[in-house]
């Protein structure tokens, strides 16, 4: 073999091992999950109103939208858990949404990091950057 069929022969080979090196999600991470007790608060400036349900890890890395009755009075709201805010939660932040209005008023629930129940069973995910969980294929 000389240098030049050398040279091809190197320059081939790189090609084909970048095209079976395996694609890895850049920045993800593992990060675990734990029941959380959502908080009731009002939106005409009471403030904390009391707990709402508890929202399961299991809840939280199914990673699909929850429509919840609130629960910490009896008005009738409900409120929606959307994936954004579930993606929120994976990266430990706190997650926020308003009620439907009853009786005219509505109220906040927040979902804080905060009132994680340490003892829960925690479950443990990779999720991207964006605090998307990434499913193995
Ligand atoms: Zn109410």
């Amino acid at each position: 073999m000389n240098r030049r069929n050398f040279l091809e022969v190197l320059g081939l080979g790189g090609a084909i091992l970048a095209f079976f090196r395996p694609k890895i999600a850049l920045a993800s991470s593992y990060v675990t999950v734990y029941d959380i007790t959502m908080e009731g608060w009002s939106t005409l400036g009471s403030g904390f109103l009391g707990d709402d349900k508890v929202l399961t890890a299991a809840q939280i890395v199914a990673y699909k939208q929850i429509d919840l009755p609130y629960t910490q009075d009896d008005h009738g709201h409900h409120f929606t858990i959307t994936t954004d805010m579930l993606s929120q939660i994976l990266l430990a932040k706190t997650a926020s949404t308003l009620t439907t209005y009853a009786l005219d008023h509505r109220h906040e629930v927040r979902i804080k990091q905060s009132r994680r129940d340490m003892s829960s069973e925690g479950i443990t995910i990779e999720i991207d950057e964006n605090g998307i969980p990434i499913v193995p294929v």
